[in-house]
């Protein structure tokens, strides 16, 4: 085994608190009174959007035009230009960096044994601060991102670019996520080998060769 792939959010990055302090710096600016139930509305639509992105029937181009529409849309706020709205929470999201548990511990061990690396679906500056702001870059020492691949987890074409630049083989190489469709479903049709960082227990559900619950287990595993 020579390389890591990682994944960033939920996986490194606590997605979730990140995108709550976000949206509600947004609802501030744009005085939407903010309350946990609309947090919930976000992650949850937010999520299927993803999923669909992974599936190929929605780009990142798009999801950034519509998302904020349908939450509002479903939410019942209106009046609210949900592409403004996007630019505003971007410009909080493009900043945070709560870390999961771990991720500094995990990194460390790992970029001591293998060559580290980043596969992440999303802006592609926006992951770079996000982990500089973290302190979590000085660990890693590539970046395979959607934006700039031009093409998503747990697509064939991303890891056909990410091979391509690693000059490995896929079974050098591990994906570790917390995603079972981008992540673990994808690396392994490639060959990789697969860890599923199942913080939400939801069991193996996507076939993993290994499944950790806390980033610290990556130790026993790796
Ligand atoms: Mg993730």
């Amino acid at each position: 085994m020579k390389v890591v792939l990682i994944d960033v959010d939920n996986t490194l990055l606590d997605f979730k608190l990140c995108s709550f302090h976000s949206m509600r710096s947004a609802c501030e600016d744009f005085s939407i009174p903010f309350e946990k139930g609309m947090f919930d509305a976000f992650y949850r639509i937010n999520t299927g959007l993803w999923h669909e992105i992974e599936k190929g029937d929605l780009t990142v181009e798009k999801l950034f035009e519509i998302r904020w529409n349908v939450i509002f849309k479903e939410l019942g706020v209106k009046g609210v230009d949900g592409v403004e709205f996007e630019k505003d929470f971007h410009k909080y999201l493009n900043v945070s960096a709560v870390k999961v548990e771990g991720a500094d511990d995990a990194l460390d061990y790992l970029s001591k044994k293998y060559e580290v690396c980043v596969a992440s679906n999303a802006p592609a500056r926006q992951q770079q601060e996000r982990m500089r702001r973290a302190g979590l870059d000085k660990y890693i020492s590539r970046y395979f991102i959607s934006e700039e691949l031009k093409a998503s987890k747990p697509d064939k074409e991303f890891f056909d670019k990410a091979f391509s630049t690693l000059n490995i083989s896929p079974n050098e190489a591990v994906m570790l996520g917390d995603s079972p469709t981008a992540d673990v479903a994808g690396a392994k049709a490639y060959g990789l080998k697969t860890v599923f960082f199942d913080a939400e227990n939801a069991g193996n559900i996507a076939g993993a060769d290994f499944v950790i619950k806390k980033l610290v287990e990556i130790k026993t595993v790796l």
